[in-house]
């Protein structure tokens, strides 16, 4: 964790996370009891933790996504069709994410 970088992904916003995506990695869609809190934006680029940034992951998409941006990382590795299934469904996450904190202000 940077210094200066906002943290402020709560606990509740990582389960919702985890249910949302039915408690699989977010881009390989591997089921897993053992998944990350995956930076969108990495930490080397000033992603903080954050319920707009944090998506959960497996070990192996993490250690292999690095410090890339994640659009970037899911084209090269998943290819453009099956790459876009995923960015959609990432933005549909986040979308819901943002609605359910206008709800809450
Ligand atoms: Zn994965």
């Amino acid at each position: 964790m940077k210094l200066g970088l906002p943290d402020t992904l709560t606990y509740e916003q990582w389960l919702f996370a985890l249910q949302w995506f039915e408690n699989k990695c977010a881009y390989c869609g591997a089921e897993s009891v053992f998944l990350v809190r995956e930076h969108l934006v990495p930490v080397a680029k000033g992603g903080g933790v954050t319920a707009l940034n944090i998506v959960p992951a497996c070990q192996p998409c993490n250690s292999s996504k690095g410090p890339k941006r994640a659009h970037l990382w899911i084209y090269e590795k998943f290819g453009m069709t099956k790459g876009k299934e995923i960015v959609d469904r990432i933005v549909a996450y986040l979308t819901e994410v943002k609605e359910v904190k206008v709800e809450e202000e």
